[in-house]
């Protein structure tokens, strides 16, 4: 995939932006900014009602990579965090809850 500048940001901002799918439809959520400022993931189905925090989602992310070794080093800071799960993670599957996750790795 080419990534345009402005998906560079997006990625930067929302680093599962591409990533997290839902896990009854496998259709892709979206980053969104929530009117109170929150980020979060927003699912096009009818799966789930409510968005998908995005802080919850990608901690969770980042500590099942640390759990298999993915994080070479400590603390990457957020930042860093779409080029890491991008290398790292093919897909990242998001059940009912944010903290239920199925990840497809990259091979
Ligand atoms: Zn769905």
């Amino acid at each position: 995939m080419v990534l345009t500048a402005s998906t560079e940001q997006l990625r930067a901002e929302y680093p599962l932006c591409g990533l997290l799918v839902c896990a009854s439809c496998d259709l892709p959520l979206s980053p969104l900014a929530s009117a109170d400022g929150e980020r979060c993931y927003q699912s096009p189905c009818g799966c789930r009602l409510r968005p998908v925090d995005a802080s919850t989602v990608e901690r969770v992310t980042y500590e099942a990579l640390a759990r298999r070794g993915l994080v070479r080093r400590q603390d990457i800071p957020r930042s860093g965090w779409a080029t890491l799960f991008v290398r790292a993670v093919a897909a990242v599957r998001v059940g009912a809850v944010p903290d239920e996750l199925m990840f497809a790795w990259q091979t």
